[in-house]
């Protein structure tokens, strides 16, 4: 049966103590849905985030973590600090840490190996811009980012991650990728992941898609061969919207 998984991606929104109540209040309204839900919350709001989440379907991500264990990183968060607070999920190469926080694909193969080491599931995203689409170099791109940020990573672990296409013109804007150009990058995806692991990893790796996913868009996307969910942004700010894309 094809698994799904729906992340939010709350970015820099929502105050520790808005927290609790909006993550109950989105349990009850994704109870009993067919895909896992995932909440990925500021630092600051994951204790809260966490604890409410207690007891419910509703699991908690962060939306990165350093690659090293400890030491003189001012302003990081390690693998180990989340898994002390019982975070299970994390973000990593989301395009606005690339575009903004210089990460790269080097970056993000380190962060997804600490990640894996510490027992964190990676939500691993890449993407192209306006730019590289318009070049024709889309699934190249893709291919490449999904190389590196899964170089040194075993089979095994590759099964325990998540990859999120996520097209950098369509975060945000309001523009979504049509179903059919989402679901042939995701399907490349697979592609790739089937030659470096072979079937079993292909077949039963969450591809999401992520690119302003919406309540109305969201059964027609998921309902592709390739797209397993999706990583989710302005949408998860709001319960209502967000439970709808929970349950296309
Ligand atoms: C995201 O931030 O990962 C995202 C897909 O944002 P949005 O849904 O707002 O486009």
């Amino acid at each position: 049966m094809k698994k799904y998984v729906v992340a939010g991606n709350w970015k820099m929104n929502k105050l520790p103590s808005e927290t609790a109540a909006f993550i109950k209040e989105l349990a009850l309204k994704v109870e009993g849905a067919v895909a896992e839900v995932v909440a990925c919350v500021p630092y600051t709001s994951l204790a809260a985030a966490v604890e409410a989440a207690k007891g419910t379907c509703v699991k908690i991500g962060a939306q990165n973590l350093h690659f090293e264990d400890s030491g003189a990183f001012t302003g990081e968060v390690s693998a180990d600090m989340l898994v002390d607070m019982d975070v299970e999920y994390v973000i990593i190469g989301h395009s606005e840490r690339r575009q903004y926080f210089g990460e790269t694909d080097v970056t993000v193969n380190k962060k997804v190996i600490k990640a894996i080491e510490k027992g964190l599931k990676p939500i691993v995203c890449v993407g192209e811009s306006l730019e590289e689409r318009e070049q024709g170099i889309t699934i190249d791109l893709i291919r490449s980012q999904v190389k590196i940020a899964f170089m040194n990573v075993s089979a095994e672990d590759a099964a325990k991650c998540i990859i999120a296409y996520e097209p950098i013109w369509a975060i945000g804007t309001g523009k979504t990728a049509t179903d059919e150009q989402a679901n042939e990058v995701c399907a490349a995806i697979r592609v790739v992941v089937r030659e470096l692991y072979g079937d079993s990893v292909a077949d039963g790796l969450v591809i999401q898609y992520g690119g302003s996913v919406k309540p109305s868009n969201a059964a027609a996307l998921f309902g592709m061969s390739d797209i397993n969910g999706g990583l989710v942004g302005g949408a998860s700010l709001k319960s209502d919207d967000f439970a709808g894309i929970v349950k296309f």
